[in-house]
């Protein structure tokens, strides 16, 4: 089932969202809705905070950007096969030098920023069966988990920008709340305006 994705300005992504257990009710079914609907959307990832869920659950699917021609093919080969669930996911190092790259995110459509980030992480998280994983990322696969980590933390990438780039999306962000944007896929905006 496709969900509405929620808009940026809704308070539950400014959240810190909460671990779950593996009886959390309906998880696998909750897991499928996640990927149709970020699927849907032409997304490499969805965190269920984007759903109006405060927990720490996303989904990746990085296959898209093994096209990029501007990839190493080692780099190319590794993002074809990334499609993974983390479940209660702890950053445990982050390291190197900042690098940036021009981020967009589901919830703020036809917002796209360069962001800082460092290239290399070490993740520990458990999958959809509950297994647990350590694993070192690099590259965009690493910079696809921080954007989503950040989602479960309260963080939106448009908190990383500069005090100038905030005050340029200013009007943008204040029309994406009121639901004043194009966008191909079902959203709920926080300051939208009901329909008589
Ligand atoms: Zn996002």
């Amino acid at each position: 089932m496709i969900l509405p994705i929620i808009a940026y300005g809704n308070p539950v992504l400014k959240k810190k969202a909460k671990p779950i257990t593996p009886d959390y009710p309906k998880l696998k079914e909750l897991i499928e809705n996640m990927w149709e609907t970020m699927y849907n959307a032409s997304g490499v990832g969805l965190a269920a905070p984007q759903i109006g869920l405060p927990i720490r659950l996303f989904v990746i699917d990085a296959s898209p950007f093994s096209e990029d021609d501007d990839l190493i093919e080692n780099e190319q080969e590794d993002l074809k096969d990334f499609k993974k669930v983390f479940i209660n996911p702890t950053i445990l190092e982050e390291e190197g030098n900042d690098w940036d790259f021009n981020e967009g995110c589901l919830s703020i459509p036809d917002v796209r920023e360069d962001v800082f980030r460092k290239p290399k992480i070490k993740i520990e998280y458990f999958d959809e069966d509950f297994n647990k994983h350590v694993e070192k990322l690099d590259g965009l696969a690493a910079r696809v988990v921080q954007h989503e980590y950040d989602h479960i933390e309260g963080v939106l990438f448009t908190d990383k920008l500069s005090a100038f780039k905030k005050r340029l999306i200013k009007g943008k962000l204040a029309n994406i709340e009121k639901g004043k944007v194009n966008v191909s896929y079902n959203m709920k905006f926080p300051k939208a305006k009901k329909r008589r």
